[in-house]
């Protein structure tokens, strides 16, 4: 397997570094080899090439199986023009990527669920579940769009807007996402009141008949948002369109209360997927030895499940290598709590090694 290793700003570097001692680790363990390459974007792409997103970088990821990213931005880069900052490298190559899933697991180890903002008889339930938002269509890409003026007054306008291939494509995702889990699948929508989302109710029924062997059900976005804090545990695979993914998967991952420890990946149709923590550079902690790897490390095991089935055991080996680490004690300063081994990011990869 092929993977473009992009490490960007802040923690990036230090955490991918982490994070590929564990892929390193867990190929020799299974048998298997990595070629890794490296390639800059975001503000370090810019401090060598001039722009976020350099050709070579889109080159590298094209030809790859897979791409991790660590994190970008930065104070640095806050003020320059708008249209090089490091924030427009993701988004470059998320399009030149045609990344239109985005998935994003809210999942909480048991070991942490003091950090959880959820009561402790909901907590006991356990969290473990998978938003699959479309990340490429709906009302933030929408036409007509705009502000103007109506009868003397200004009005804003934007389309939510979904073609059937669009729809078709996120359902498939959602339902092979649900596969590889425990087979159920919650579609979210507002069909009691929008039309776009009548059209997802019912290409999503469509789709479902091609997977019998996952259990299909439908919520209203406005009691999805109320359900995730009341029972969490219900959820398996959630798939939503996109300005109802972007806040249910903050939701979701926020009431785990650890950003150190979540991973995602965004994936396309015949090109590699992208895989990265969800939190961001940190600039507050970076150089300092203090950031969780266990997001990126995370990230590594959801890259080898999503791009290789067979890759699944070693996924696997290294999720039970983070929560051995957890149920050990070990915590960087994000998740520490009293009696912990407090460590910081080389230390708290070295026992995820030792417990690979
Ligand atoms: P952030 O996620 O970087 O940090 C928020 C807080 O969480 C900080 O206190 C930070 O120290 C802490 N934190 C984050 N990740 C951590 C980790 N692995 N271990 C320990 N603590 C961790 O969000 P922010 O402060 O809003 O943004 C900082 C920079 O990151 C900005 O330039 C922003 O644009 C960028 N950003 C990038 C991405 C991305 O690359 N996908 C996402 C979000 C923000």
């Amino acid at each position: 397997m092929k993977i473009c290793v992009m490490p960007g700003d802040g923690i990036g570097r230090e955490i991918v570094a982490q994070a590929l001692r564990v892929l390193d680790k867990v190929g020799a363990k299974f048998g298997k080899k990595f070629e890794t390459e490296e390639a800059l974007i975001g503000g370090s792409a810019i401090d060598a090439t001039g722009g976020p997103l350099p050709e070579a970088t889109v080159k590298l990821c094209k030809a790859s199986d897979a791409v991790l990213l660590g994190a970008v931005g930065g104070p640095k880069w806050d003020t320059i023009d708008p249209s090089i900052r490091p924030e427009r490298g993701l988004l470059g190559i998320r399009k030149e990527l045609g990344l239109f899933a985005n998935l994003r697991p809210a999942s909480l180890f048991p070991e942490l669920k003091h950090a959880c903002y959820l009561r402790s008889d909901i907590v006991a339930k356990g969290i473990d579940l998978l938003v699959v938002r479309e990340l490429t269509g709906g009302a933030y890409f929408g036409t007509p769009k705009g502000v103007e003026v109506r009868d003397g007054e200004r009005v804003g306008f934007n389309n939510m807007i979904y073609s059937e291939h669009e729809i078709r494509r996120i359902a498939k995702v959602g339902f092979e996402a649900a596969r590889k889990r425990r087979k159920q699948l919650c579609s979210v929508d507002k069909a009691n009141v929008l039309d776009v989302s009548r059209l997802w109710r019912e290409v999503v029924i469509e789709v479902s008949k091609d997977y019998p062997d996952v259990e299909l059900s439908h919520m209203y976005v406005d009691n999805a948002a109320m359900q995730l804090v009341r029972d969490p545990s219900q959820f398996d695979v959630i798939v939503t369109e996109n300005l109802f993914g972007d806040i249910l998967s903050d939701e979701a991952s926020v009431i785990t209360g650890s950003i150190g420890m979540l991973p995602s990946a965004s994936l396309g149709e015949g090109n590699p997927g992208l895989f990265e923590p969800i939190h961001g550079s940190a600039p507050d902690i970076a150089g300092q030895n203090k950031a969780n790897p266990l997001a990126t490390i995370l990230s590594v095991a959801m890259l080898l499940r999503f791009t290789d089935d067979t890759m699944t055991p070693l996924a696997v080996a290294i999720e039970g290598a983070v929560q051995k680490t957890l149920s050990q004690g070990y915590r960087t300063g994000d998740i520490r709590e009293d009696g912990c081994k407090l460590v910081g990011c080389v230390e708290m990869a070295d026992a995820v090694l030792a417990n690979l």
